[in-house]
């Protein structure tokens, strides 16, 4: 499923006056579908040079040639996020591109390992932590020294509700990926504040994605899962988007080490 907003003239002007990423470089993981296409086309209206990144070619070059042709500026380098060489590639395309590098959104992940947990074999953990975790150590570790060099940064991950605040059956691995991811935040925050780099993880509730799409295929499904939420509906692409942007931008220039919900009240509707 690919989302159906696109980028206007409108949003073009924007683009070419002073967004809120205005002189900014970012990447951003997972930008084939879902989350990740949806901020990255939101990181170029708002006037940033994106590089996006995930395994399929084709629907990065989609999105590529949706932001150019709108004024903006981005390039895609396709790959696999556990692969530290392609971390470092998409590093050091973002340098010779565009000239540096001050966001970077790690947001690639899999819903692998679900099942009942007994059953889940240890080979399937571990791909699931290597993708959701491991690979955004591996990103984080490219993208620092070049936020270094820049003399600032904000790094983002994306983790889970299901990670933190509530615990769903059956995704023990996907659980344990996204709890990591947040340890990891805060410790990079501890780390790199000193030196002006602030990383942050947002934690969403569900989201009209193709991995929600893939996990609630059914009418009655869908209507459970957007009944957990006290807002009685899941959030569009758009609107966890939006909360990145706030993250990346100059906006949250107090924030670091926060694990942000974005959950449309899951948490706290668990009676
Ligand atoms: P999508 O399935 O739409 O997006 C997942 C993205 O991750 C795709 O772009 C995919 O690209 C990329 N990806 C997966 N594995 C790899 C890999 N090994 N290397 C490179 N890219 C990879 O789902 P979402 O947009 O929903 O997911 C984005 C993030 O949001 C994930 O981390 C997910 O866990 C998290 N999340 C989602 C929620 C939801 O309800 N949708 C709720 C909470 C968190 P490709 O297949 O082309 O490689």
């Amino acid at each position: 499923m690919r989302n159906n907003v696109s980028i206007t003239t409108k949003m073009m002007d924007h683009m070419k006056s002073a967004g809120r990423l205005a002189g900014k470089v970012a990447i951003v993981t997972g930008a084939s579908s879902g989350i990740g296409e949806a901020t990255a086309k939101l990181f170029a209206e708002e006037g940033a040079q994106v590089v996006v990144g995930a395994r399929r070619a084709a629907e990065l070059n989609h999105l590529v040639d949706e932001i150019e042709a709108c004024g903006g500026k981005a390039v895609a380098l396709p790959g696999d996020v556990c692969d530290e060489a392609y971390a470092r590639a998409l590093v050091h395309l973002a340098e010779t591109t565009f000239g540096g590098l001050d966001i970077a959104f790690n947001n690639a992940g899999t819903i692998g390992g679900m099942g009942p947990t007994i059953e889940v074999s240890a080979a399937s953990f571990v791909e699931t932590v290597t993708t959701n975790l491991v690979a955004a150590f591996l990103g984080a570790k490219c993208q620092l020294p070049a936020m270094l060099r820049r003399g600032a940064g904000s790094l983002i991950f994306t983790s889970s509700i299901a990670g933190h605040t509530v615990g769903f059956p059956g995704v023990a691995s996907y659980s344990a990926s996204k709890s990591g991811l947040i340890g990891l935040t805060q410790s990079l925050a501890a780390e790199f504040g000193p030196r002006n780099i602030r990383v942050n993880a947002i934690l969403p509730g569900a989201v009209d994605t193709p991995m929600y799409r893939q996990m609630n295929a059914t009418a009655e499904a869908q209507g459970f899962i957007a009944n957990l939420h006290a807002l009685k509906r899941v959030s569009s692409p758009e609107e966890l988007a939006r909360a990145v942007l706030y993250l990346a931008s100059d906006d949250a220039s107090f924030m670091t080490g926060a694990a942000m919900i974005v959950d449309g009240g899951t948490s706290i509707n668990r009676t």
